[in-house]
């Protein structure tokens, strides 16, 4: 039997800090606020800025939401950024991925000013995140970050595995762990003998999006999983990608899914707005 990871209680606490830090913010006239571009008609995005959406409004942040059209061209979105970006009652800016093909998602990301990238995708936030400077981390890894803080668990020498390389979750973690000094494995669909890798994890961070493809015999006993993925299986239920059934009798802690990462990621996403009001602030 393991710890399970309680990201909903955790994350609510940290939202409950953020509140207070927000009111404090408000007495001194400064009223934080977060700018959400949404291009196109992507149910499950509706769904991700909606829950930003509440929870802006939970900590008292201000939300303003930019839906637009999904044939707009990459000059409107780079001219929009750009408004947003000279818009001093604007502190956070966020691009809702993924957006529609003709658009450039890249140069958009480059054109968000690093001060108001408060998901961290700007490649000068990156390069701060390789360089082990103070920047703005993509929430999801952040998120998990915080976990391992919550529960005392140092990752100093301890051999993490990551599977999936996207930019948003898995890149961002090899530079998470190794500066927290773990050694760091990252596999992807291409890894050869993948079991091999899972196997010798004390910390396993599974972000694929397959339902249940962890399976017990792939882990450590008493490892560390994370598990980020979120799918539904057969029966429209909403899955991890670790088996959580079998691999929660051998792991020392698992996070499930719900209640585990997703919950972190708007929290870390709320926690990086109030940050960049700061920064603003500070800089005026
Ligand atoms: P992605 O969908 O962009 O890419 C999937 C990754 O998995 C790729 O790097 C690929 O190489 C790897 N992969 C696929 N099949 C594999 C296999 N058989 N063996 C090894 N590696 C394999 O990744 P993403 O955007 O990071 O999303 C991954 C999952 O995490 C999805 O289910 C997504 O919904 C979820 N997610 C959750 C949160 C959260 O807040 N909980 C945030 C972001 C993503």
């Amino acid at each position: 039997m393991s710890v399970i990871i309680d990201g909903k209680k955790l994350a609510k606490e940290i939202r409950e800090n953020l509140k207070i830090k927000c009111e404090e913010l408000k007495e001194r006239g400064i009223e934080p606020k977060l700018a959400v571009i949404l291009v196109g008609n992507d149910k499950p995005s509706q769904i991700y800025v909606k829950n930003k959406s509440k929870a802006c409004e939970e900590i008292g942040i201000k939300f303003e939401e930019y839906l637009l059209d999904e044939n707009i061209t990459q000059k409107e979105l780079i001219n929009l950024i750009e408004k947003l970006n000279k818009d001093n009652t604007i502190h956070g800016i966020l691009l809702q991925s993924p957006i529609p093909e003709q658009l450039d998602i890249n140069e958009a990301f480059r054109k968000i000013l690093p001060e108001k990238d408060v998901d961290g995708f700007n490649p000068v936030n990156v390069g701060k995140l390789v360089l082990n400077q103070d920047t703005f981390v993509s929430c999801t890894p952040y998120g998990i970050m915080k976990m391992f803080e919550a529960y005392n668990i140092d990752l100093t020498g301890k051999n993490v595995t990551i599977i999936g390389r996207s930019n948003i979750v898995g890149k961002p973690l090899i530079q998470c762990c190794l500066n927290k000094n773990a050694t760091v494995t990252i596999c992807h669909s291409k890894t050869k003998e993948l079991k091999e890798h899972t196997k010798k994890a004390d910390i396993l961070i599974v972000a694929i999006g397959k339902s249940k493809f962890i399976t017990e015999d792939m882990v450590k006993k008493d490892a560390i999983v994370i598990d980020v993925g979120i799918n539904r299986d057969e029966n429209g239920k909403l899955t991890g990608d670790v088996d959580f059934e079998n691999v929660e009798k051998k792991a020392s802690f698992i996070t499930p899914v719900p209640g585990g990462v997703g919950p972190m990621t708007i929290a870390m996403l709320m926690n990086n707005v109030l940050k960049a009001t700061k920064n603003l602030e500070i800089n005026d």
